[in-house]
């Protein structure tokens, strides 16, 4: 996308301190800020990488959001999978170009708007969500990242509210074809192993993301005595770096705790 900004899309305002913020360009709108206000007309039509000043002379550098950008400035309803997770889980999962992936919770939507962007068009993906209000919520965020909506073919998402424990309905199988891949971002993953069987065709991914040990366990327990193999645990420890002559070393503030990723493949059943 080369275009000029153009109303409707998120930007991403850089000031000179390097804080982020992010607004949806209205024409006829005004952004307050303690240093000036900014009229969204200044930014549209304007390319990305422009700089604009408040009424107060500050520079605001204009940039589209990255993914990530978005998720991190993205209203929230469930805690979002952070970044560097949703990295790992993309290619642990080897989700690509027309995959049928199911997922649950859809929480915010975070993790959701990575797979909708890995599965493409000819994709498909079909997320189970216990709360009404996060659905809701995720349907917002998700539709402005894509400018389009849940269920168009930009947006091949079918997100229903359910209880991914009963199971995932035969009638979404039938109509998705066999799973490629289960990523699951909810409490109890065990619970869905034996479903996920059911879904997925042999070969098939599965890719479960929890906070604490003790789930690692359980989970790890339930893919044992199940028909999936190949199962691996990790952590993605994501450490920046201040890098400013002469001084060039790690920052001192990490995230030093999200979640485990479990993984695993499901094999062709034994006759
Ligand atoms: N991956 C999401 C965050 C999910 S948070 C993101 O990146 O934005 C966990 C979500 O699982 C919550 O929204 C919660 O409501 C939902 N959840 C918990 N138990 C569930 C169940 N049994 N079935 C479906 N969703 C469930």
């Amino acid at each position: 996308m080369d275009a000029e900004f153009r109303e409707g899309e998120p930007v991403l305002l850089v000031d000179k301190k390097g804080r982020h913020r992010m607004i949806t360009l209205v024409a006829g709108d005004v952004y307050h800020l303690h240093t000036g206000t900014l009229p969204h007309d200044d930014i549209i039509g304007e390319p990305e990488g422009t700089t604009v000043r408040t009424s107060l002379g500050s520079p605001l550098l204009a940039l589209r959001p990255t993914l990530s950008d978005y998720i991190l400035k993205m209203k929230r309803g469930a805690q979002v999978v952070y970044p560097k997770d949703i990295g790992a889980i993309l290619v642990l999962a080897d989700v690509q170009p027309g995959d049928r992936v199911f997922e649950s919770g859809v929480g915010s939507g975070a993790l959701t708007m990575a797979l909708l962007r890995a599965v493409g068009p000819t994709g498909r993906v079909l997320g189970y969500e216990l709360r009404d209000d996060f659905a809701r919520r995720a349907s917002r965020n998700i539709e402005g990242w894509f400018g389009a909506e849940v269920g168009s073919r930009e947006v091949p998402l079918r997100l229903e509210l359910r209880d991914a424990y009963d199971g995932i309905a035969e009638e979404h199988v039938e109509a998705l074809g066999a799973l490629d891949k289960v990523v699951l971002d909810l409490p109890e993953p065990w619970q869905l192993v034996k479903h996920a069987e059911l879904a997925l065709r042999p070969g098939g991914g599965f890719v479960a993301y929890v906070p604490t040990v003790g789930q690692v366990a359980r989970l790890c327990e339930e893919l044992d005595g199940s028909r999936f193999s190949m199962v691996e645990t990790l952590e993605v420890l994501h450490r920046t770096w201040h890098v400013k002559d002469p001084s060039v070393r790690p920052d001192h503030r990490m995230v030093a705790h999200t979640g485990f990723l479990t993984s695993a493949r499901l094999l062709a059943p034994a006759d």
